[in-house]
Protein backbone atom coordinates (compact mmCIF):
# COMPACT_ATOMS: atom_id res chain seq x y z
CA UNK A 1 0.00 0.00 0.00
CA UNK A 2 3.02 2.07 0.74
CA UNK A 3 4.32 1.70 -2.64
CA UNK A 4 0.76 2.35 -4.38
CA UNK A 5 1.43 6.21 -2.86
CA UNK A 6 5.12 6.38 -3.44
CA UNK A 7 4.64 5.37 -7.51
CA UNK A 8 2.81 8.73 -7.30
CA UNK A 9 5.68 10.93 -6.75
CA UNK A 10 7.34 12.56 -9.48
CA UNK A 11 10.71 13.67 -8.07
CA UNK A 12 13.85 12.08 -9.90
CA UNK A 13 15.53 10.93 -7.28
CA UNK A 14 15.19 9.37 -3.78
CA UNK A 15 15.04 12.41 -1.11
CA UNK A 16 16.46 10.23 1.76
CA UNK A 17 19.30 8.20 -0.33
CA UNK A 18 19.85 9.98 -3.71
CA UNK A 19 19.43 7.15 -5.27
CA UNK A 20 17.83 7.24 -8.74
CA UNK A 21 13.79 6.89 -8.94
CA UNK A 22 10.58 8.55 -10.69
CA UNK A 23 9.45 8.48 -6.99
CA UNK A 24 9.61 10.72 -3.65
CA UNK A 25 11.46 7.63 -2.17
CA UNK A 26 13.30 5.01 -3.82
CA UNK A 27 12.09 1.48 -3.22
CA UNK A 28 14.39 -0.04 -0.88
CA UNK A 29 13.92 3.37 1.96
CA UNK A 30 9.95 3.16 0.96
CA UNK A 31 10.16 -0.24 2.38
CA UNK A 32 11.26 0.63 5.29
CA UNK A 33 8.45 3.03 5.84
CA UNK A 34 6.14 0.30 7.85
CA UNK A 35 8.96 -0.56 10.49
CA UNK A 36 9.05 3.44 11.23
CA UNK A 37 4.94 3.90 11.05
CA UNK A 38 3.83 4.93 14.52
CA UNK A 39 1.27 2.68 16.62
CA UNK A 40 -2.13 5.11 16.19
CA UNK A 41 -0.36 7.84 15.10
CA UNK A 42 1.69 7.92 18.33
CA UNK A 43 -1.10 10.25 19.67
CA UNK A 44 -1.20 12.29 22.63
CA UNK A 45 -3.43 15.39 24.24
CA UNK A 46 -1.26 18.34 23.73
CA UNK A 47 -3.54 20.91 25.44
CA UNK A 48 -7.35 20.77 25.98
CA UNK A 49 -9.03 20.23 22.52
CA UNK A 50 -5.60 19.93 20.82
CA UNK A 51 -4.27 16.54 19.84
CA UNK A 52 -1.07 15.60 17.54
CA UNK A 53 -0.70 12.80 15.88
CA UNK A 54 3.02 11.73 13.74
CA UNK A 55 3.08 9.64 11.01
CA UNK A 56 6.35 8.00 11.49
CA UNK A 57 9.88 7.70 14.05
CA UNK A 58 11.97 10.41 13.06
CA UNK A 59 15.00 8.12 11.86
CA UNK A 60 16.56 6.43 8.64
CA UNK A 61 14.83 7.44 5.75
CA UNK A 62 12.39 9.54 6.88
CA UNK A 63 14.94 11.52 8.62
CA UNK A 64 16.95 11.87 6.19
CA UNK A 65 14.25 12.76 3.69
CA UNK A 66 13.07 15.92 5.77
CA UNK A 67 16.67 16.84 6.15
CA UNK A 68 16.73 17.12 2.66
CA UNK A 69 14.03 19.14 1.67
CA UNK A 70 14.87 21.82 4.66
CA UNK A 71 17.94 21.97 2.47
CA UNK A 72 18.02 24.93 0.42
CA UNK A 73 16.67 24.30 -3.41
CA UNK A 74 15.83 20.64 -2.56
CA UNK A 75 12.27 21.16 -1.21
CA UNK A 76 11.15 19.44 -4.54
CA UNK A 77 10.16 16.05 -2.85
CA UNK A 78 7.78 18.23 0.16
CA UNK A 79 5.20 17.24 -1.73
CA UNK A 80 5.58 14.36 -2.06
CA UNK A 81 6.10 13.50 1.48
CA UNK A 82 3.12 15.54 2.14
CA UNK A 83 0.99 13.15 0.52
CA UNK A 84 2.70 10.12 2.49
CA UNK A 85 1.68 11.59 5.80
CA UNK A 86 -1.86 12.13 5.00
CA UNK A 87 -2.12 8.66 3.50
CA UNK A 88 -0.47 7.14 6.26
CA UNK A 89 -2.44 8.89 8.98
CA UNK A 90 -5.69 9.27 6.98
CA UNK A 91 -5.82 12.62 7.45
CA UNK A 92 -9.65 14.09 6.63
CA UNK A 93 -9.51 15.32 3.11
CA UNK A 94 -10.24 18.88 3.15
CA UNK A 95 -12.62 19.33 0.53
CA UNK A 96 -15.61 16.80 1.88
CA UNK A 97 -14.92 16.82 5.61
CA UNK A 98 -15.41 20.13 7.72
CA UNK A 99 -11.94 20.47 8.97
CA UNK A 100 -9.69 23.54 7.80
CA UNK A 101 -5.86 22.28 6.77
CA UNK A 102 -3.49 24.62 7.31
CA UNK A 103 0.65 24.80 8.88
CA UNK A 104 2.75 26.14 11.37
CA UNK A 105 4.13 28.73 9.45
CA UNK A 106 7.78 28.94 9.33
CA UNK A 107 10.18 31.96 10.64
CA UNK A 108 10.77 34.18 8.34
CA UNK A 109 14.40 33.60 8.37
CA UNK A 110 13.93 30.22 7.90
CA UNK A 111 11.21 30.65 4.59
CA UNK A 112 14.12 32.86 3.42
CA UNK A 113 17.14 29.93 3.89
CA UNK A 114 15.16 27.39 2.32
CA UNK A 115 13.35 29.44 -0.50
CA UNK A 116 10.42 27.33 0.45
CA UNK A 117 7.62 26.82 3.79
CA UNK A 118 8.45 23.14 4.01
CA UNK A 119 4.71 22.74 6.27
CA UNK A 120 3.42 24.62 4.02
CA UNK A 121 4.02 21.80 1.01
CA UNK A 122 3.53 19.02 3.15
CA UNK A 123 -0.49 20.40 4.08
CA UNK A 124 -0.75 19.93 0.45
CA UNK A 125 -2.93 22.22 -1.91
CA UNK A 126 -6.32 22.22 0.35
CA UNK A 127 -4.56 23.95 2.71
CA UNK A 128 -4.70 27.94 3.48
CA UNK A 129 -3.01 30.02 5.46
CA UNK A 130 -4.27 30.29 9.01
CA UNK A 131 -1.60 31.76 10.94
CA UNK A 132 1.39 34.01 10.97
CA UNK A 133 3.86 34.00 12.97
CA UNK A 134 4.50 37.20 14.57
CA UNK A 135 8.17 36.69 16.17
CA UNK A 136 11.00 34.59 15.12
CA UNK A 137 11.59 32.73 18.14
CA UNK A 138 15.26 31.53 18.83
CA UNK A 139 16.42 28.61 16.93
CA UNK A 140 15.25 25.55 18.36
CA UNK A 141 18.26 23.56 18.05
CA UNK A 142 20.54 25.53 19.66
CA UNK A 143 18.28 25.60 23.29
CA UNK A 144 17.88 23.50 26.09
CA UNK A 145 15.33 21.71 26.79
CA UNK A 146 13.55 24.66 29.13
CA UNK A 147 14.55 26.74 26.07
CA UNK A 148 12.65 24.82 23.66
CA UNK A 149 9.35 24.79 25.70
CA UNK A 150 9.06 28.15 26.74
CA UNK A 151 10.44 29.69 23.12
CA UNK A 152 7.31 29.38 20.70
CA UNK A 153 4.57 30.49 23.29
CA UNK A 154 3.26 33.93 22.00
CA UNK A 155 5.18 33.14 18.50
CA UNK A 156 1.61 32.99 16.31
CA UNK A 157 -1.42 35.02 15.11
CA UNK A 158 -4.33 33.69 13.66
CA UNK A 159 -5.48 35.86 10.36
CA UNK A 160 -9.38 35.98 10.97
CA UNK A 161 -11.49 33.86 12.08
CA UNK A 162 -10.67 30.05 12.67
CA UNK A 163 -13.14 27.68 11.67
CA UNK A 164 -13.97 25.34 14.51
CA UNK A 165 -11.63 22.32 14.00
CA UNK A 166 -8.64 22.44 12.05
CA UNK A 167 -5.98 20.48 10.70
CA UNK A 168 -2.82 21.72 11.74
CA UNK A 169 0.22 20.01 9.86
CA UNK A 170 3.86 20.12 10.63
CA UNK A 171 7.29 18.47 9.53
CA UNK A 172 8.57 16.93 13.10
CA UNK A 173 6.93 17.03 16.41
CA UNK A 174 9.92 16.65 19.46
CA UNK A 175 8.75 18.58 22.56
CA UNK A 176 5.37 19.59 20.96
CA UNK A 177 5.65 23.41 22.19
CA UNK A 178 5.73 25.51 19.07
CA UNK A 179 2.17 22.78 17.72
CA UNK A 180 1.28 23.35 21.21
CA UNK A 181 1.49 27.95 20.78
CA UNK A 182 0.42 27.30 17.30
CA UNK A 183 -2.72 25.72 18.59
CA UNK A 184 -2.90 27.97 21.51
CA UNK A 185 -3.88 30.59 18.85
CA UNK A 186 -5.54 28.82 16.42
CA UNK A 187 -8.29 28.20 19.46
CA UNK A 188 -8.05 31.64 21.01
CA UNK A 189 -9.58 32.65 17.25
CA UNK A 190 -12.66 30.24 17.23
CA UNK A 191 -11.02 26.85 16.98
CA UNK A 192 -12.62 23.76 19.37
CA UNK A 193 -10.36 21.13 17.89
CA UNK A 194 -7.15 21.41 16.46
CA UNK A 195 -5.46 18.38 15.15
CA UNK A 196 -1.88 18.56 14.89
CA UNK A 197 -0.28 15.90 12.02
CA UNK A 198 3.36 15.44 11.56
CA UNK A 199 5.27 13.63 9.05
CA UNK A 200 7.85 12.94 12.06
CA UNK A 201 7.70 12.45 16.37
CA UNK A 202 11.32 12.81 17.62
CA UNK A 203 12.17 11.76 20.71
CA UNK A 204 12.20 14.78 23.26
CA UNK A 205 15.75 15.78 24.66
CA UNK A 206 15.64 15.26 28.08
CA UNK A 207 12.25 13.04 28.22
CA UNK A 208 14.74 9.77 27.28
CA UNK A 209 13.11 8.26 30.64
CA UNK A 210 9.79 9.37 30.49
CA UNK A 211 6.95 6.56 30.11
CA UNK A 212 6.75 4.83 26.62
CA UNK A 213 9.77 6.53 26.01
CA UNK A 214 11.81 3.43 25.49
CA UNK A 215 9.54 2.05 22.16
CA UNK A 216 9.82 5.56 20.65
CA UNK A 217 12.09 6.74 18.20
CA UNK A 218 15.44 7.28 18.57
CA UNK A 219 17.34 10.01 16.43
CA UNK A 220 19.04 9.10 13.10
CA UNK A 221 22.10 7.25 12.82
CA UNK A 222 23.59 10.86 11.20
CA UNK A 223 22.81 12.31 14.43
CA UNK A 224 25.34 11.02 16.26
CA UNK A 225 28.69 9.14 16.33
CA UNK A 226 28.45 5.41 15.52
CA UNK A 227 30.75 5.00 18.15
CA UNK A 228 31.07 7.50 21.18
CA UNK A 229 33.91 6.74 22.01
CA UNK A 230 35.42 7.66 18.66
CA UNK A 231 38.10 5.68 16.50
CA UNK A 232 41.52 6.55 18.29
ZN1 LIG B 1 16.22 5.81 -1.12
Amino acid sequence: MVRAVVDLLLPLSCAACGAPTRDGLCADCGAELPELALDDGAAVDLAPGVRAVGAYAYAGPVAASIKHVKTPGRHGAAPALGRLLRYELALPPSRRAPWAVTWVPSTRRRRAARGAEIPRLLAGPGARRLLRRIRDAPDQTTQDRAGRLSGPVGAFRAIGPVPPRVLLVDDVRTTGATATAAAGALRAAGARRVLVATLAVAESPGARDAPGAADRTEPAPTDRPRNRLGTG
